[in-house]
């Protein structure tokens, strides 16, 4: 009990201490922060971590020279996109990864989010872009959405951002779930083995490029990438929804992937909520972009990450106030 009181101490005077301004909570207050991630071999589950680490890093705990923020960040795996935002507008997430068609709606209260918009659903920047991948299994005919009809399909587990989207693109082509022989609800993990083992003829995923988990299908046991680019992508890549925009994955990219994939996809992007402390979105968003070298450095889907589009693309929700303040000393505002 004693220690409880101690902990609720700490964590008020932690608070306090950064509400103050310029000078980051001492130390010795912890901030405790959870970012919200995705499958344990997708992209988001690198990206939280990877925040994590450049805020330890910042912090260069032990050291007289690191920043004293005080804070300590896990990114457990999740079940994704949606599963965060709904996560954190309970305040059992502080931060999350979320694609920007999600954003998007929670915000403005569109698609699932219809009469029940978050909005204090707030932007913090945008990280990898995560095309829409039809992945079909060795051999397969499926050359399109369009083919995947009548098939044994993965739409997603519930909670992913790809079964948020799957489920927008059914209702879109004027379809249910009827129409496939199987709509499975496999997490990302778990879809791979599935195809390899011919359970399901095909499999939907919106994910960074390249990754764990669909290399698992393609270069295990040679699964393809079809390309996305028919009736139905060009209906949504337009202007009307700028959380969408057309995306090649390379030729070379996977064993598999003999030529270039066209398809159309996303953005992850970086979310909290209005009630986070300024001063912890400060400082989290601080060790990213002070750290960016060595953020890029550990995935290769973050190679091409640049600020000026990351502070941008794919964010519909208002920046976070704790962000304005970083990207405006750094004169990017
Ligand atoms: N786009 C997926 C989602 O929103 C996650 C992909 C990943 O784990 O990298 O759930």
């Amino acid at each position: 009990m004693k220690k409880l009181l101690l902990a609720g101490v700490a964590l008020a005077f932690g608070v306090t201490a950064m509400a103050m301004g310029t000078q980051p909570a001492d130390a010795a207050k912890k901030t405790f922060i959870a970012i919200g991630t995705g499958g344990p071999t997708g992209v988001y589950f690198v990206t939280g971590n990877a925040i994590c680490r450049m805020i330890h890093k910042a912090a260069a705990e032990g050291r007289k020279t690191g920043r004293k923020h005080g804070i300590r960040c896990s990114a457990p795996s999740t079940g994704g996109s949606t599963y965060n935002i709904g996560q954190i507008r309970e305040n059992e997430l502080d931060f999350g990864v979320a694609q920007s068609d999600w954003q998007y709606h929670a915000y403005n209260g569109s698609s699932k989010f219809e009469g029940n918009a978050f909005k204090n659903l707030r932007a913090v920047f945008s990280v990898h872009p995560e095309p829409i991948q039809i992945i079909v299994g060795k051999g397969s005919s499926i050359d399109s959405w369009e083919g995947l009809k009548g098939q044994k399909v993965n739409i997603g587990n519930p909670g992913s951002g790809q079964r948020g989207t799957a489920d927008f693109l059914i209702k879109e082509s004027g379809w249910t779930k009827a129409d496939f022989a199987l709509a499975a609800e496999l997490t990302s993990t778990e879809q791979s083995k599935a195809l390899c083992d011919g359970k399901i003829d095909a499999m939907f995923y919106t994910v960074g490029v390249p990754n764990a988990g669909v290399a698992v299908a393609t270069d295990g046991c040679g699964a393809k990438i079809a390309n996305f680019d028919g009736p139905l992508a060009k209906k949504m890549v337009t202007p009307d929804r700028p959380y969408y925009a057309w995306a090649t994955i390379p030729k070379g990219t996977y064993k598999t992937t003999t030529a270039d994939v066209k398809t159309w996809g996303v953005k992850a992007t970086f979310v909290t909520s209005a009630t986070a402390s300024d001063d912890v979105v400060y400082e989290v968003v601080r060790a990213v972009f002070e750290n960016l070298d060595d953020f890029r450095a550990l995935h290769k889907a973050f190679t091409n990450l640049d600020p000026k589009t990351m502070i941008k693309d794919g964010l519909s929700a208002p920046l976070h106030p704790g962000a304005i303040k970083y990207y405006k000393e750094k004169g990017w505002m």
